[in-house]
């Protein structure tokens, strides 16, 4: 693994003709686990010797020349992180149905013919997280997602796609809502904040999902006051899950758990993100627990 300013050519300088690299490309990308997540899996795959990840820093705007750089440096995979998710979906040669749904790519395979496919494996990872850790399945499940930026989409449409019999959506912006609820139709509903409807989604349903930014740590926002879902309202037997992983947990899920739910942290999600990436670009079975093993050891938790 490697941060800072390496480029996908000092990359394949570095390591030679003989190995597959894959990367993440995003900005900032230094404090990215995926290339530790990558180097993990490789190890116990027994490819550490031929197979390599690093982080690049790559600018917004820049995503085309960053699969240039990809296609000449003859990079196997990339991870796809923000601002970049978007740019990469109109810019790649062949896309998945969820990709092309989200109009967002997480993921890029570089085939042998040189074409670059792209995918997205967010929502996959989260449903994967949501079995380990707290054995959920969406099956006829009622869910209430928060947020509706390029995360809460991925997550409202895997839930949809997994069988939930209800998505409810509240965002800071309603309009946003409605598009993302649109994307679990016939199940997805848009719900206004702060009244007596999103309470009622709330106490109805088995999963309430946090997906903005709010609690992350180095951010200025996620008090109390701006939190959409009140944690009081609550209740054994429901699951609460945060996209957030930094801190773990985050302060509305420590509210969640003391109201009686089971806790979520977002770690499991981007494990299993990885996970599926790694499946595509080797074509093997990932090892899902000596991911997890890495992220645990360099992310424990705090409470
Ligand atoms: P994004 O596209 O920028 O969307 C952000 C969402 O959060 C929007 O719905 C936005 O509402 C809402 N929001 C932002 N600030 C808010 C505030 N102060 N009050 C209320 N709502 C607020 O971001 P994203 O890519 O979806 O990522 C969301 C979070 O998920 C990030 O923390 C990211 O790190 C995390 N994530 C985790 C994983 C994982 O593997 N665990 C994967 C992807 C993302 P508006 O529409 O009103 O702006």
């Amino acid at each position: 693994m490697d941060g800072g300013t390496m480029t996908m050519a000092d990359a394949r300088t570095r390591s030679g003709s003989d190995v597959h690299l894959v990367g993440v490309i995003g900005s900032p990308v230094a404090h990215s686990l995926s290339p530790l997540l990558h180097d993990a899996a490789f190890a116990a795959m027994g490819l550490g010797e031929v197979w390599r990840s690093f982080a690049f820093e790559i600018p917004g705007g820049a995503a085309a020349a960053a699969l240039d750089a990809m296609r000449s440096a003859a990079v196997t995979g990339l991870s796809v992180t923000m601002p970049h998710k978007g740019d990469v979906a109109r810019l790649v040669d062949e896309s998945s149905e969820t990709a092309r749904r989200l109009g967002a790519v997480n993921c890029v395979l570089a085939r042998p013919d040189g074409s670059l496919f792209g995918t997205n494996t967010d929502g996959e990872g989260f449903v994967a997280s949501l079995a380990r850790g707290s054995g959920f399945t969406p099956q006829g499940r009622r869910c209430v997602v928060v947020g509706a930026g390029g995360a809460a989409r991925a997550v409202i449409l895997a839930l949809a796609d997994a069988g939930a019999a209800h998505v409810a959506v509240v965002n800071r912006t309603p309009e946003r809502a409605v598009g993302a609820a649109d994307l679990a139709r016939p199940v997805g509903e848009p719900v206004p904040s702060g009244g007596s409807e999103l309470d009622a989604a709330v106490q109805a349903a088995d999963l309430v999902v946090n997906a903005t930014p709010l609690g992350m740590a180095g951010t200025t926002t996620g008090g109390r006051e701006e939190w959409l879902v009140r944690p009081e309202i609550l209740h054994g037997g429901q699951v609460a899950a945060d996209l957030v992983y930094a801190p773990r947990p985050t302060p509305w899920l420590v509210a969640a758990r003391a109201a009686g739910a089971t806790t979520l942290d977002g770690l499991g999600m981007l494990v299993h993100q990885a996970a599926a990436q790694l499946a595509l670009w080797t074509g093997r079975e990932p090892p899902v627990e000596a991911m997890w093993e890495a992220a645990e050891r360099s992310s424990p938790p705090s409470g």
